[in-house]
């Protein structure tokens, strides 16, 4: 089957004044996709989000939306629905009148509007508060009007910046899985901003990481996670443990490191060679190291001391003094550790496979 492209970036530059804050982004949306742009404040998210609806210019490259260019093309002439991180209700109007307000536009006949306005209110499962006013809706609930209101023009494209991160946590959580069941259901293609990696993991199809204006890695969420192009994306999508070092040997697939506090380090297969004597960066997550109250039999095992344990719920993050590194650890609840007493000698270990090896001067 040939894919369907609905948006297309080609070299797309914006700078304000003299500054360049978007620079050479090419991507390809197909139909149907749930696309995440993350990255810090200010690395272009919504520049490029505002130049995908119009309102702002590219002042390089083409955008094409379902194969037409569209740089200089009006918002109102893209049929999209847009999403803000504030809520931008209209407040003297009601429900169900800010619903219908693109239908009024259009010209959709009355009883057409109260029909599709019912239906996007059950989408949202907020069946009932149609005659109700904004400021009479929590939070969360004008967030699903906002978004029952981009859907109700049934847009070709649905943009969102940054809709989720005025709730809280709670919250949250819940209309990310609205919005992921939504997007389930009525599969509309969907460009998402945010700047919280959880989000980005749980609901996209593909994640564009950017950082400074320029795309660093496009991917699916487990090859941003566990394939990662750069330092920059290995730390930006979660915690991780640090260690600079030389390749010591190349044995096949497998490599030896020794950091420079003096640690040797087994890993596996990387993406990229690497040869004796280069100085590389070594990562392993803290996820991926377990601890024990005994040595066991095996490499990457080092022992060390508890420094700190942070009970954070579902898992305690432990702070471990070993072979010359702080090493930060994840323990579920159900192991034994999140219950030791600081200053416990305890034993770190981790698998040769879930070492990160990158070249030193690429970080
Ligand atoms: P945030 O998560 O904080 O919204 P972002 O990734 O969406 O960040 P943008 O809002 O796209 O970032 O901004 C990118 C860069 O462009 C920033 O350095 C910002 O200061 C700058 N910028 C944005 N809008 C303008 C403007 N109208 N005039 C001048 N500079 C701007």
């Amino acid at each position: 089957m040939t894919k369907v492209i609905d948006v297309e970036l080609r070299g797309i530059m914006k700078k304000f004044q003299n500054n360049v804050v978007v620079q050479d982004f090419n991507l390809q949306v197909e139909q149907g996709e749930f696309i995440s742009f993350l990255g810090p404040s200010g690395c272009g998210k919504t520049t490029t989000l505002n130049m995908i609806a119009g309102f702002l210019d590219p002042d390089g490259g083409d955008l094409l939306i379902k194969g037409q260019r569209m740089n200089g093309v009006p918002p109102y002439k893209r049929e999209l629905g847009m999403v803000f991180q504030t809520y931008s209700l209209f407040p003297h109007m009601t429900v169900a009148e800010n619903i219908a307000y693109g239908l009024k536009l259009r010209k959709v006949s009355k009883s057409e509007m109260q029909e599709r306005v019912k239906r996007v209110l059950e989408l949202v499962k907020l069946p009932n508060v149609a005659d109700r006013y904004p400021k009479q809706l929590s939070g969360g609930q004008r967030q699903r009007i906002a978004i029952a209101r981009a859907l109700v023009i049934e847009p070709s494209l649905l943009l969102l910046d940054e809709p989720l991160s005025n709730l809280d946590a709670k919250l949250r959580e819940e209309l990310r899985d609205e919005l992921k069941r939504l997007h389930q259901e009525i599969g509309v293609t969907t460009i998402f901003v945010t700047h919280d990696q959880e989000e980005a993991l749980s609901l996209s199809d593909r994640i564009v990481v950017l950082n400074h204006g320029f795309v660093e890695q496009i991917g699916t969420p487990l090859e941003i996670y566990n394939q990662p192009a750069s330092e920059f994306v290995h730390t930006f999508i979660g915690k991780t443990n640090r260690m600079e070092g030389e390749v010591v040997s190349v044995e096949g697939d497998r490599l030896i490191v020794r950091t420079k506090e003096g640690m040797t380090i087994h890993a596996g297969k990387q993406q990229v060679g690497f040869a004796p004597k280069q100085k590389v960066i070594v990562f392993v997550r803290p996820e991926k190291i377990t601890l024990t109250d005994t040595a066991g039999a095996g490499i990457n095992q080092v022992e060390g001391h508890l420094q700190l344990a942070s009970f954070l719920g579902s898992y305690t993050e432990c702070e471990v003094r070993a072979g010359g590194h702080t090493l930060s650890v994840k323990v579920q609840m159900s192991d034994k550790s999140a219950e030791r007493e600081l200053g416990t000698k305890v034993f770190c270990q981790w698998n040769a496979e879930d070492v990160l090896v990158m070249p030193a001067e690429r970080g």
